[in-house]
């Protein structure tokens, strides 16, 4: 899986349903995200070329099982 957190400080922004007019792949479940879904868009600080579009689920998700170890 990747982990954007990897590359450092990340940031997270929120993309809009009516921004989202192309279909992003989510790189936790592999799954497309659909245009006019909104979702995060990861963007590590230092390398803005690798940013990746999550499924709200799919973020939301990871930070909860990453705080419960
Ligand atoms: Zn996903």
């Amino acid at each position: 899986m990747d982990d954007p957190e990897a590359y450092g400080e990340v940031e997270v922004r929120f993309m809009q349903p009516y921004q989202a007019v192309k279909t992003y792949i989510c790189p936790n479940c592999n799954r497309d995200i659909p245009p006019g879904t909104g979702h995060w868009v990861v963007v590590p600080v230092d390398e803005p070329d690798l940013r990746r579009h999550w499924h709200r689920g799919c973020w939301d998700g990871r930070k909860t099982r990453k705080r419960g170890r």
